[in-house]
């Protein structure tokens, strides 16, 4: 009576786990029972498929037992820990939910199985008490996605059938660490195609201690004087190793030695120690001091002299934390890798070693992916468990197109790598074929390209693939290259250096965009709790005037008798653009005043990267003269979705319907005006991407030299009528992408994306 009672209150997870205990106690072989385990578990989760996948010697996951509904007929599978979706699950040894799986930034096609990209997908780790052994996944299409609470009961099942006997001769895990010797082939995704063969540095981004007390301060003292000393002896040798140094950064270093070495400063940081503070914290309050007492003085010789400070304060910070300046010692052929990496970290490495990057994460479309585009780096991201894998001197090959790296390759491998260089430098040359056609469709209709850049390395595309210009000239860049604050003398001079190599082709001068991941080491900083929503770009050149008067001097004196193009980024509010203008304006005037000679023209341009601006079209575009539309922003607004965030980056698709409608109304909006559109974030520059933009209307594009060979392919093989006809069709209905539909217009016109 009392049994019966207790069954009957059994909980929906235990019958299932005594329906699997019932089928796995047969005496039939283990694959067997194994399979009609699955079939239990399936029917019992409402799943069409349930897939066993058991660890090999080889360190492969491998399709054990399955059952699917829909597609009895399946080949072994296989995948490497941390490869795919099922590798990621035993690599991390978490569960994982996920309505589609071909958004997942893991996804990885294994066709063999269920084979649907699109697939709603619940997956968890099998965990026996050795280690992980295997991954158990329930799969249905995505109109049927797995709730929440069934990620639980996976789970006691999982943890069910890891503990099975049967199971112990199946390899497990090391769950220490998940690293595996020898050689490996790691899954990240593309970020920059293009391949590299070099030795593993593994990026220390330098943290400040945490504690801000010491325990013994004379220890305390001492490793002060140490680092005082390591930074001295670095910016010496910086001096004395750097062939041709300007004089500006002569002066800079000069300075610097002078502060490391000025008693004043020293003291007053050592006096903090002796009242128990860490060096790190003592450096910080001597800075902001510092800061404080500069903020009352109204020279501008003097407060100069402050981003000297903060400068030497990050350089001394940096050595007290034990990494010295990053470039010293690199291997001749270095692949930096990272758990992830801010743009201006990567330009504090000699560019001339770096040969390729790894991110552990990483988007594409964050700055430290479009820099490294620019400087032509092959980049792979998001890379699971990448730093418990690669060791520093580990010898890699970086195949940024497949998004792969080899970790310590055989010989073959290496071989085979070089023989791609080879081939891939001669694809170069053909394309370099490519860039002197004029840039047209297949019909003739003219596309216009510009270039994206902001490093002096970028100016020599202009010339080799005969950009119409510069579309988007990002000055935030040489600010973040730079040790302090350039002045209006130094601005002036980077711009007239850019207006000369660009040779009276139009340049469009982005003001300020910092903030965000855009980070500039030795400006002030707000601790925004949600930097892409905080501080940066336009609203700190209108709390900071001084700043955007600054550079709109400079830009002013180096456009002399030449047009000038002025670009407002992050603009959310017409009020905003106003302002700015106004400042603009006010230096126009003053450089009037001072009988200057003024550029030939002076024309505004506003960013569409929110999306409150874009609802405030009409009137703007009575007030600018050209709009440019940075994608890259205004989708992860659109979507709310943080574009340096691997986790949602990839959740939704610029080639969704939703989006590509709102561009469209965007050029209906500036056609109808009259005013010049062009669209200059990544989506611009990628293949696919601007064939659909082309596609609804767009003709002005404007990307980064490298991506351009590629672009321009595609624009010289793209039919365009016929693809107008197949988008104005496609944005009919609604579809999350268009990516396989463009994918199979692409494949039948023969169109190169
Ligand atoms: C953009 O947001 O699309 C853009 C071009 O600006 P950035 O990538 O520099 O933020
Ligand atoms: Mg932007």
């Amino acid at each position: 009576m009392l049994a019966l009672a207790a069954s009957r209150i059994q909980s929906p997870l235990q019958s299932l786990i005594e329906k699997l205990n019932d089928v796995l106690s047969s005496t039939q072989t283990l694959q067997v029972r194994l399979t009609i385990a699955m079939k239990t578990l399936a029917q019992d989760m409402g799943a069409d498929t349930a897939i066993l996948y058991l660890l090999t010697p080889d360190h492969y996951l491998e399709v054990y037992a399955c059952y699917d509904s829909v597609t009895p007929d399946h080949k072994k599978i296989r995948f490497r820990v941390g490869e795919g979706i099922v590798g990621l699950i035993a690599a991390n040894g978490k569960s994982l939910i996920c309505d589609n799986i071909s958004r997942h930034p893991n996804f990885l096609h294994r066709p063999g199985i269920a084979d649907q990209v699109n697939l709603s997908l619940l997956g968890v780790p099998l965990i026996s008490s050795r280690g992980i052994i295997g991954v158990l996944n329930l799969q249905n299409p995505p109109s049927k996605p797995f709730e929440v609470w069934r990620e639980k009961s996976l789970w006691e099942v999982g943890n069910y059938l890891g503990s099975l006997p049967d199971l112990d001769r199946f390899p497990a895990l090391n769950s220490n660490d998940g690293k595996i010797e020898g050689v490996q082939t790691l899954q990240g995704t593309s970020f920059n195609p293009g391949i590299a063969i070099g030795t593993a540095v593994i990026h220390q981004p330098y943290s400040w201690k945490e504690s801000a007390f010491c325990e013994n301060t004379k220890d305390e003292s001492e490793r002060l004087k140490d680092a005082i000393r390591n930074m001295i002896e670095s910016i010496d040798r910086l001096k004395e190793t750097t062939p041709n140094l300007d004089k500006h950064t002569e002066d800079v270093l000069t300075s610097y030695q002078m502060i490391a070495a000025d008693r004043g400063w020293v003291r007053k940081i050592q006096e903090y120690i002796q009242k128990g503070f860490a060096a790190e914290a003592a450096v910080q309050k001597v800075r902001r001091h510092t800061r404080e007492r500069y903020a009352q003085i109204g020279d501008s010789i003097l407060k100069g002299r402050l981003s000297d400070f903060e400068d030497l304060a990050s350089r001394l910070l940096k050595h007290l934390s034990g990494k010295d300046a990053v470039s010293e010692d690199l291997p001749e052929s270095t692949i930096l890798v990272a758990q992830n990496l801010g743009p201006a970290e990567l330009l504090d490495y000699d560019r001339r070693f770096i040969k390729g990057l790894v991110l552990e994460e990483g988007v594409h479309t964050a700055h430290v992916a479009i820099i490294a585009r620019a400087l032509d780096i092959p980049v792979v991201g998001r890379v699971p468990l990448l730093l418990s894998r690669v060791s520093a001197g580990d010898k890699l090959i970086v195949d940024g197109a497949l998004g792969t790296v080899k970790v310590n390759p055989k010989s073959e491998d290496l071989l085979e790598a070089r023989e791609k260089i080879v081939q891939l430098k001669k694809g170069q040359v053909i394309n370099k074929e490519l860039q002197d056609k004029p840039c047209v469709t297949q019909e003739g209709i003219p596309v216009t390209l510009t270039l994206n850049a902001g490093l002096p390395i970028d100016l020599h595309h202009l010339e080799e693939l005969h950009f119409e210009g510069v579309g988007l000239y990002r000055t935030e860049i040489p600010f973040m290259m730079r040790s302090s604050f350039p002045d209006v003398k130094t601005q002036t001079e980077i711009y007239r250096d850019v207006i000369e190599q660009a040779k009276g082709l139009p340049v469009t001068f982005r003001t300020l965009d910092i903030g965000g991941d855009k980070v500039v080491p030795y400006m002030w900083r707000v601790q925004d709790e949600n930097p892409v929503l905080g501080w940066r770009a336009i609203r700190v050149a209108l709390d900071k005037p001084a700043i955007l008067r600054q550079q709109v001097r400079a830009l002013i004196r180096a456009s002399e008798g030449q047009d000038l193009r002025i670009l407002f980024p992050l603009v959310t509010d017409l009020t905003e653009y106003r302002d700015a203008r106004q400042y603009v304006a006010q230096e126009w005037e003053r450089a009037k005043q001072h009988q200057a000679v003024l550029p030939k023209s002076l024309s505004y341009g506003v960013m569409l990267e929110v999306p409150s601006i874009v609802d405030q079209l009409e009137p703007l575009l009575k007030e600018v003269d050209f709009i440019s539309i940075g994608t890259n922003d205004l989708f992860q607004f659109y979507f709310a979705c943080d574009r340096t965030n691997p986790t949602v980056s990839n959740r939704y698709d610029p080639l969704s319907t939703t989006f590509l409608k709102y561009l469209r109304n965007i050029l209906y909006a500036c056609n109808k005006a009259k005013i010049p559109v062009s669209i200059c974030g990544e989506m611009a520059g990628k293949p696919m991407e601007a064939l659909a933009l082309l596609a609804i209307g767009f003709r002005n594009l404007s990307a980064s030299g490298p991506s351009s060979g590629a672009l321009k392919k595609m624009i010289l093989s793209l039919p365009l009528k016929e693809a107008s006809t197949f988008m104005e069709a496609a944005l009919e209905d609604y579809a999350p992408t268009l990516r396989p539909a463009l994918l199979d217009f692409a494949k039948k016109h023969k169109v190169f994306v």
